[in-house]
């Protein structure tokens, strides 16, 4: 049986086959989740990043996860928000897809998301919760190895808004 859950939490402690990294374009570190998880896991994720010559928006790449508890990363840089025209949904939606199928493409079975863009990339939470779950819930009605699927959310009023996207999302099917 398939499970998407929304919990609170540090996603740098989670234990998961794989944790998806809200990175940027350099995949060289930053603030935020991608500082939190470069500290976690060591310097050794840096010197694997570095290899990777970067990646583009909404696309996603591999890492082993070092000291984390958890066994890989999947760095994907989201859209940083513009207004709304500049296929910042598009881009999204490519974050948390290229995520889940290079999970899948490397046998993870749980992989854990953090709330990708709405930090200091500013995509707005009322947008970007119902992208979020509703590719992730179009990814695990298909036959996937992906079987469990969480968000970590740091923050309440963050967990409120995934929270409401999936009670709107069930719904209406
Ligand atoms: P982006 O640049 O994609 O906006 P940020 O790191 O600024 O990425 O923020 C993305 C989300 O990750 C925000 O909701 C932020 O509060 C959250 N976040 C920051 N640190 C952690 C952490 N250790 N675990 C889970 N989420 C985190």
């Amino acid at each position: 049986m398939k499970s998407f859950s929304i919990m609170l939490g540090d996603i740098t402690k989670v234990k998961a086959d794989a944790i998806v990294n809200a990175a940027n374009t350099t995949l060289l570190g930053g603030g935020g989740v991608d500082g939190a998880i470069h500290r976690a896991a060591g310097p050794q994720l840096l010197e694997e990043c570095r290899a990777l010559n970067g990646c583009a928006t909404g696309e996603a790449k591999i890492t082993k996860g070092y000291r984390l508890p958890a066994s890989y990363v999947i760095h994907t840089p989201g859209p940083i928000w513009q207004g709304g025209h500049h296929h910042e949904a598009d881009l999204l939606r490519n974050s948390y897809l290229n995520s889940l199928k290079l999970a899948e493409a490397n046998t993870c079975h749980s992989i854990v998301f953090p709330s990708i863009s709405t930090g200091v990339y500013h995509f707005p939470l009322n947008l970007a919760a119902p992208i979020a779950v509703q590719t992730i819930r179009q990814f695990l009605n298909q036959a996937t190895a992906v079987e469990a699927v969480q968000m970590i959310c740091f923050d309440e009023e963050t967990k409120r808004y995934y929270d409401q996207a999936f009670k709107e999302l069930c719904s209406r099917s």
